[in-house]
C-alpha cells in the first residue's frame, strides 16, 4: 500500500464556503455520471466544474446545467487551482494522481480502492463515523460499496448492543463493475433472449440470467477481495477492530443497486421490535419491512435515491443472540457517488467560521 505523503496543516482541513473549482476525476464512469449529476440535484456551489478521464474519452462533450462541458485528459496541470478532486477512475490512476492532486492544494475525495485502508486516510460515511472526516491530511477514502451499505444498517444497532459478528451474503449488481458491464448485461440479456450465445468481454463470464460469485481477486484464505473489503472497512468505518464478519459476495443479473443479507450477533438477544424503531429513525436508512404484505426491499426500490432501504428484520430461529435482516441501495448513488459528495458537504466551512477552522 502506498503511503500517502502529503501533509496538510490543521488550517486546510475545511473546504472553504464559497463556489469551489471542482474536478471530477473518471468524468465519463458510471460514478463519474452520478457525481456530476448529484452536484447539480443538490445545488453544491460549483465555480467550475472540470471533467477529466483517459484520452480516450477527452474531447466528449458532457452536458452539466445546461452547459455543454468538454472532458479533458488528467495530467499534472489538471488540479492548479482546484478546491476539490471527486476521484473514481480506479486505484491506479487513483495512485498515480490523487498525491499530486492533494500537494496541489486540492481535497481529494477518492472512490477507489487505493488508499481506504492506509492509516492516515480517514475512511468515511458521514452518518457512521463524520468527525473522521476532519483529519484527513489531503486525501479521504470513499469505502466499498457493499461496505457503505451495510455500515449504514450495522451502526445504529451497534451503538445500542454492541455487534459480536456478522454474516452477509451480497447480490451486487452487473454496474458495480462500471458502466460498460452495465452495458454488458443489456446486450447479452438480448442475446439469450433472441436465442444466441452470450460472450462475455467486460465481466468474467455472462450475467444474462446467471450469477457468479465475485471475481476479484482470490486471496489464499479463500476469501475474494471484495469479502475482505468488507470485513476490514466496515472495521474501520465503525471503529471496531475486533470485529468478526464473514462475507460472501455474488454478482446477479440486476442494472443496478445492491442488496444483502445480513445475519447480526450481540453478546444478547436484541428484540426484534427495538431494532425496526433504531432503523426506522437512522439517518441515511429507510424501513420497507411489511410483513402483512409480503413486501420487502428490492433494488428498483432504492434504484436512483438516497436511502438504504431495510427490511424482513427478525429473530434468528438458529440463535438467541441473532437478527437476520435484508437490505437494498444504490451502490452507484450512496455506495459512491453521494457519499463522496456528503463527505464534501461535511467539510465546508461554516459561514463565518475562522478561515480554515477544523472541529
Ligand atoms: P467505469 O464506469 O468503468 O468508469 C471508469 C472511469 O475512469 C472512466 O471515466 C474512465 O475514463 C476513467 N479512467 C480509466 N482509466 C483512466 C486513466 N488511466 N486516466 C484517467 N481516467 C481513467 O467505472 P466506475 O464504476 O465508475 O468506477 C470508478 C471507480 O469507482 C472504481 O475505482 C470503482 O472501484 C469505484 N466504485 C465504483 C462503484 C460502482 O458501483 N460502479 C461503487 C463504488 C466505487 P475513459 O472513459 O476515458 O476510459
Amino acid at each position: 500500500m502506498t503511503a500517502v505523503q502529503t501533509s496538510l496543516s490543521p488550517s486546510s482541513v475545511c473546504l472553504p464556503n464559497r463556489p469551489l473549482r471542482v474536478a471530477v476525476l473518471g468524468a465519463s464512469g458510471a460514478v463519474g455520471q452520478e457525481l456530476l449529476q448529484l452536484l447539480e440535484q443538490r445545488r453544491f456551489r460549483v465555480a467550475e466544474l472540470l471533467p477529466l478521464a483517459s484520452p480516450r474519452s477527452a474531447g466528449q462533450s458532457l452536458g452539466w446545467q445546461g452547459r455543454a462541458l468538454t472532458i479533458q485528459p488528467v495530467e499534472a496541470s489538471a488540479f492548479e487551482g482546484v478546491d476539490l478532486v471527486l476521484a473514481s477512475a480506479g486505484g491506479s490512476v487513483s495512485r498515480q494522481w490523487a498525491p499530486l492532486a492533494a500537494a496541489a492544494g486540492a481535497l481529494v475525495i477518492d472512490n477507489s480502492s487505493a488508499f481506504r485502508m492506509d492509516p492516515e486516510v480517514p475512511l468515511v460515511v458521514p452518518e457512521v463515523n463524520p468527525e473522521a472526516a476532519f483529519s484527513h491530511r489531503g486525501i479521504i477514502a470513499n469505502p466499498n460499496c457493499t461496505t457503505i451499505l451495510l455500515s449504514l444498517a450495522l451502526a445504529p444497532l451497534h451503538a445500542r448492543r454492541p455487534i459480536r459478528r456478522v454474516v452477509v451474503s451480497t447480490y451486487q449488481s452487473a454496474s458495480g463493475a462500471g458502466a460498460r458491464a452495465m452495458e454488458e448485461l443489456r446486450s447479452l440479456s438480448r442475446t439469450v433472449l433472441d436465442g444466441g450465445e452470450p460472450v462475455s468481454e467486460v465481466l468474467p463470464h455472462s450475467l444474462a440470467f446467471n450469477l457468479f460469485l465475485h471475481n476479484s481477486p482470490l486471496q489464499p484464505n479463500g476469501y475474494c477481495e471484495e469479502e475482505l473489503k468488507m470485513l476490514h472497512e466496515t472495521r474501520k468505518i465503525m471503529g471496531t477492530p475486533e470485529l468478526r464478519l464473514s462475507a460472501t459476495c455474488v454478482r446477479v443479473p440486476v442494472l443496478r443497486a445492491h442488496s444483502e443479507a445480513v445475519n447480526i450477533e450481540f453478546h444478547e438477544p436484541f428484540p426484534v421490535e427495538e431494532a425496526r424503531a433504531l432503523l426506522a429513525a437512522a439517518p441515511g436508512v429507510e424501513l420497507l419491512d411489511d410483513f402483512d404484505a409480503n413486501r420487502f426491499p428490492m433494488p428498483t426500490d432504492v434504484t436512483g435515491r438516497d436511502p438504504v432501504a431495510v427490511g424482513r428484520i427478525r429473530q434468528d430461529l438458529s440463535e438467541p443472540n441473532a437478527l437476520e435482516l435484508w437490505l437494498c441501495g444504490d451502490q452507484i448513488r450512496k455506495g459512491a457517488a453521494l457519499n463522496a459528495i456528503q463527505i464534501a458537504e461535511l467539510l465546508i466551512e461554516a459561514p463565518g467560521a475562522q478561515a480554515g477552522g477544523g472541529p
